[in-house]
């Protein structure tokens, strides 16, 4: 049990700890975060400006500062998957200050290619995915929406790479489970904007009414 115990310390913040330092309690706004880590963040809840014909909106929660990289970091690559939690409370507060939540009746998540999450252990969109239906008590759909093909990295290519790079990279599995739906369409970092448009192309395409997006923080070039 010891062993187990110092394992799990090695992965999971101790109870009552703030989840993004590990250090100081958590502050009397949110339960997982602490004022000093707080002050780091610079939350913002604004709307992306992008031309798509497929996403009504798409906002995003924190500005991509120096701190949040790390934290994307550490989130997506370094196995620290209960960021989801800090971050998911988060991304609440856009959805409150957005009535995002209003008329939604399903959610949604970027899926990762199988090979990439397999790699990963899990797909950080759909932790925060669940954390934000679970707290708003609205249906999160799994594995309907996913991805088929191998993609580049988009911010890598050039607009017309990044078009074609795209092209098929989505596919639903279940269009009964989208069709006539308000869908809020979940995902980590928005880097271009043009993945979570190709996904809102094939939901709308399979009939779902209507896709907003919301990414937890955009490194977006304006
Ligand atoms: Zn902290």
């Amino acid at each position: 049990m010891e062993f187990l115990k110092s394992i799990q310390n090695l992965f999971f913040p101790a109870r009552g700890l703030c989840y993004l330092c590990r250090e100081n309690s958590p502050g009397k706004e949110y339960a997982h975060i602490c004022q000093d880590c707080f002050n780091l963040l610079e939350p913002v809840h604004k709307e992306i400006d992008i031309d798509s014909a497929f996403l009504t909106k798409i906002y995003y929660t924190l500005v991509y500062n120096r701190y949040m990289r790390d934290i994307i970091r550490d989130y997506k690559f370094h196995g620290k998957s209960y960021l989801y939690k800090p971050l998911g409370e988060l991304m609440l507060r856009t959805i409150e200050a957005k009535s995002l939540g209003e008329g939604i009746d399903l959610i949604l998540y970027m899926p990762a290619h199988r090979r990439k999450e397999a790699k990963r252990g899990y797909n950080q969109a759909e932790l925060l995915a669940t954390y934000i239906g679970k707290e708003l008590e609205i249906e999160v759909s799994h594995n309907n929406l996913v991805k088929t093909r191998y993609t580049k990295d988009q911010n890598k290519l050039s607009k017309l790479e990044r078009m074609t790079n795209l092209r098929g990279a989505f596919t639903i599995r279940n269009r009964e489970g989208i069709r006539g739906k308000r869908i809020l369409l979940i995902d980590d970092i928005i880097t271009t904007g043009t993945t979570m448009d190709e996904a809102s192309r094939i939901l709308i395409k399979n009939e779902a009414r209507e896709v907003l997006g919301l990414a937890l923080t955009s490194s977006r070039k304006l």
